[in-house]
């Protein structure tokens, strides 16, 4: 049988496991510290100074990689797409992107997803099965040995929940994996530096605002109403609109901290002046001051062809239609358009190959 990732075990559950089998709590002080900080990429080498049996404990019941490289595909602009293989076969996709600001990776968070977004690569083959929070935060172990492999001394510094899978529907893995990336023990990447985005799983969205887990959070809206989000994400069939509004009201007032709702344009599909003004006014005025518009430009996929980009005129009246109504709006930028770039795309064609 394959053993856990020992990745999945926030520092608590590590001390606790260790404790039951009689070690103190600086063993796991130790331990973290060789994960994290040494990184290293077998029990093997672990420092001597901790002690044997502890080494011999952690490796007879978890692994450090439970993952291969399978694909790596490297953009101009310095994005990398990873296509790792996990031990059962299934093959999932992690990205690497350079901003300004840092390096940030986007994870999957399941193989697979069964929100059934209409424009989504992704969402074409349905959910297998849920990541464990070890196989989602060995993606970001694993990028970072690619880093350091270079030896520039560069850090993920970013971490981005948007890849494949919806993330509240795997909640209490993606918790664990959030808890292991914020301890400042370990990586320390800070909460503001996650970014969580959902589907809108209202339920989800509600225990999330009640959470520990303090991060950034988006929204996929892409639809100012409930007969346009139907049509582009089934989802909205079982949590409409004024359901999901409910919820983010919730978010605001419990956290008090601002929340992006993403809005993929698709051309003469939801990417209309009405649509912009349509979305401002379910924004309204109570909720301006805490929300920000993230803009996506569709990338298009073989298999929706009944999806196009917006034309360049139309993502700029949609951005001016919103900024005049004093609504928070950005443009995201496209990283990696010379390689597989939409989400899942390099996935689903490694799959179509293999078939
Ligand atoms: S966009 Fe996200 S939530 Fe929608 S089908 Fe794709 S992976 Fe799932």
């Amino acid at each position: 049988m394959t053993k856990p990732s020992i990745y999945g075990l926030p520092y608590d559950k590590l001390a606790a496991w260790l404790a039951e089998r009689g070690f103190k709590k600086s063993r796991a002080d130790r331990v973290w510290e060789q994960l994290y900080r040494s990184r290293v990429a077998d029990f093997a080498e672990m420092d001597p100074a901790l002690e044997p049996a502890v080494t011999t404990v952690l490796e007879k019941s978890f692994a450090l990689r439970t993952m291969t490289e399978h694909v790596k595909q490297q953009s101009a602009d310095g994005t990398v797409k990873f296509l790792f293989r996990l031990a059962d076969g299934n093959l999932i996709e992690t990205v690497l992107m350079r901003h300004k600001f840092g390096l940030s990776v986007c994870v999957t968070t399941q193989v697979g997803c069964n929100i059934g977004c209409s424009f989504c690569a992704s969402g074409l083959l349905a959910k297998s099965r849920d990541l464990s929070g070890g196989e989602i935060a060995e993606q970001i172990m694993q990028v970072q040995a690619h880093l350091d492999a270079a030896g520039n001394g560069e850090r993920v510094s970013h971490v981005v929940v948007m890849g494949i899978g919806e993330p509240f529907d795997n909640y209490d893995n993606m918790a664990d994996f959030i808890r292991v990336m914020k301890d400042h023990k370990g990586l320390a990447i800070g909460p503001r530096h996650i970014t969580v985005s959902t589907s809108g799983l209202a339920n989800k969205l509600r225990e999330f605002a009640d959470s520990d887990l303090q991060t950034n959070l988006a929204v996929s809206l892409h639809a100012p109403n409930d007969e346009l989000r139907t049509r582009i994400m089934k989802i909205n069939r079982a949590i409409p609109i004024a359901k999901l509004m409910d919820a983010i009201d919730y978010y605001l007032e419990r956290t008090n901290r601002r929340l992006t709702l993403e809005y993929i344009l698709l051309r003469d599909v939801n990417d209309r002046r009405e649509h912009a003004e349509e979305l401002a006014d379910l924004i309204g005025e109570a909720r301006r001051s805490q929300v920000n518009v993230n803009l996506i430009p569709y990338n298009p996929v073989d298999e929706h062809s009944q999806y196009q980009r917006s034309e360049q005129e139309a993502v700029r009246g949609f951005y001016d239609a919103l900024k005049k109504r004093g609504v928070s709006v950005s443009v995201r930028l496209e990283h990696g358009a010379d390689i597989d770039a939409a989400c899942g795309q390099l996935r689903s064609k490694q799959i179509a190959k293999a078939n």
